[in-house]
């Protein structure tokens, strides 16, 4: 049987096919190659790279996407639950959001409504900046038992189950502004 992938080689000459030393570079947020010092090979130093391994160094590996959309839904959830425990003072900032946002409302006219908009930009902001930051991360902590291909996998899990969960959240909030505090009510004050 000739396999027409198997190199060819000199008689004695070890068969080895080509690979390198790779990891996960949070500075990268990617699986990189590593060098000589135990750097990546951007020059993030070694303190940077999780779980090391070997790898063909043709191998391909999936792309950490852009944004975490569970951490943007849900971050207070999202975060404890990926072991970033800060992230839990995402409630009290979405209670002084909520403040603000009743504030802007009993404003009314233009400077409400600027209000609310600086509110609403202020805390998206915010939340684009955790999503964007948290998941690499989060995937360097598991690193060494989660392939990041199996972590991506439950991450877009985790993005299904967050949703349903803002959606209650934002119908919540908006409920007991409107129907219990009557917020449109018109204080004019
Ligand atoms: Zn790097």
């Amino acid at each position: 049987m000739d396999d027409l992938n198997v190199e060819r080689t000199l008689p004695g000459e070890p068969t080895v096919s080509p690979r390198q030393r790779v990891g996960f570079c949070i500075a990268c947020n990617a699986i990189v190659p590593i060098g000589p010092d135990g750097g990546c090979i951007n020059g993030h130093d070694p303190g940077s790279v999780h779980a090391t391994g070997e790898a063909p160094v043709d191998a391909e590996f999936p792309v950490m996407p852009r944004i975490n959309w569970g951490a943007f839904l849900m971050p207070p959830i999202w975060g404890p639950a990926h072991h970033i425990w800060a992230s839990i003072f995402f409630y009290p900032i979405w209670l002084l959001a909520d403040t603000c946002l009743r504030t802007a409302a009993g404003m009314g006219g233009w400077r409400g409504g600027l209000l609310a908009t600086a509110v609403l930009i202020v805390m998206g902001g915010v939340e684009v900046w955790f999503a964007m930051t948290a998941s690499g991360p989060a995937y360097a902590r598991m690193a060494g038992r989660y392939s990041l291909e199996r972590y991506l996998r439950r991450e877009r899990t985790w993005a299904w189950a967050m949703l349903p969960i803002a959606l209650a959240f934002i119908a919540l909030a908006t409920y007991y502004n409107v129907a219990i505090l009557h917020v449109f009510a018109g204080s004019g004050a």
